[in-house]
């Protein structure tokens, strides 16, 4: 028995990477139910389906979450449990795990319905292992299982009711708006920006305006994910004038993010091992750099444009319509 666990969207649909891991549930094969949480709930079709509903599930909050969770598990008393690895799973599912005498794991990508493997030491070794504890609780990554296709057909969802008890009032969001979030795992590139922009040019002079104006308006046309070397925010945290809108966490590498997208670009970046690492999931890799023998061009790049960085954005921004 495996219980698919998972937040809904406002108005109760699900995310796309809650439907990546209902399609890695589905194909472990057994018998699967949903069991879902929100201020809404849609049937999945061809799954029996409970939810817990209300405007107080509909809000992030462990006392909720974990409430209803609790209640979810119990009414289905699976073996297995697969959630995606979001926010509110991450905070509420430990604890209910503790509650219902489940072992648990997360951050997994890849899963068997015996076996599982994660990413440890900051995704340089993978581990693979094996629990006896049932129910197994597992949360998995984004991308590692292709996204479930509900059909039209929605049966009835069987509500199970719990009693919202909190002390605590979620009062809103604070978050950066849209434009200015330029961390988005789910864009089809990481573009990264490293510390040539910062350097003297061919003219002698630093040019950082333009390397703003440019890096910003390549994200905004094409919706990709800013990534960085270490140089270039390190700098910002030393509070030299640097690119305002990098921070710590755009830091791919070593010691950064190790981020999965399709495609990258790397500008103005050395390509440096400690940096590349940070690559390791990232499957097509293009740099552009003034050096013919940066790290890229030994082996760590598909395709490297030895080229200025500044012209060739320009011209790209303006192919992109901008
Ligand atoms: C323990 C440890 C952990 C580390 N962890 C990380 C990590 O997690 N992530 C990370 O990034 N680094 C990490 N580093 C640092 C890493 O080794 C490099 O120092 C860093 O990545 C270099 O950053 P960079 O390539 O941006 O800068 P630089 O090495 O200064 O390279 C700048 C590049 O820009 C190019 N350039 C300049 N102008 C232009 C232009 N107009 N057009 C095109 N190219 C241009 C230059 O040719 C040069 O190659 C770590 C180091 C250590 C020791």
């Amino acid at each position: 028995m495996i219980l698919f666990l998972s937040t809904t969207e406002p108005g109760g649909g699900l995310s796309k990477i809650a439907l990546e891991a209902l399609g890695l549930a589905k194909s472990l094969g057994g018998e699967l139910v949903a069991g879902l949480i929100g201020d809404a709930a849609i049937a999945i079709p061809g799954i029996r389906t409970l939810a817990v509903t209300g405007e107080a599930f509909g809000q992030s909050r462990y006392s909720t979450d974990a409430a209803a969770a609790e209640a979810l598990v119990k009414a289905v008393n699976p073996q297995i449990v697969i959630a995606p690895q979001t926010m509110r799973t991450a905070r509420a599912l430990p604890g209910v795990a503790q509650r219902v005498g489940a072992a648990i794991d997360t951050h997994v990508t890849t899963f068997d319905g015996q076996r599982a493997s994660r990413w440890y030491y900051k995704q340089r070794m993978e581990g693979t292992l094996t629990r006896d504890a049932r129910p197994w609780f597992v949360l998995v990554e984004s991308g590692i299982a292709p996204a479930f296709e509900p059909g039209a057909d929605a049966g009835a969802v069987e509500q199970v009711s719990v009693t919202p008890a909190t002390r605590t009032a979620v009062i809103g969001f604070q978050s950066p708006q849209s434009e200015q979030q330029t961390i988005r795992p789910d864009a089809k590139m990481l573009f990264v920006t490293g510390a040539g922009w910062t350097k003297k040019q061919k003219d002698g002079n630093t040019h950082m305006n333009d390397a703003a104006r440019l890096i910003l308006g390549f994200l905004e046309q094409s919706r990709a994910s800013l990534g960085s070397s270490k140089s270039l925010v390190d700098m910002g945290g030393e509070g030299q004038s640097v690119l305002p809108f990098l921070s710590h966490l755009n830091q791919v590498g070593q010691t950064g993010a190790t981020p999965r997208h399709p495609k990258g670009l790397a500008t103005c970046c050395h390509g440096e091992e400690p940096h590349v690492v940070g690559w390791r999931f990232i499957k097509e890799r293009r740099a552009i750099n003034l050096d013919a023998n940066c790290g890229w061009a030994r082996g760590k790049a598909d395709v490297v444009y030895v080229a200025d960085a500044f012209a060739v954005m320009e011209v790209v921004n303006k192919m992109l319509g901008g």
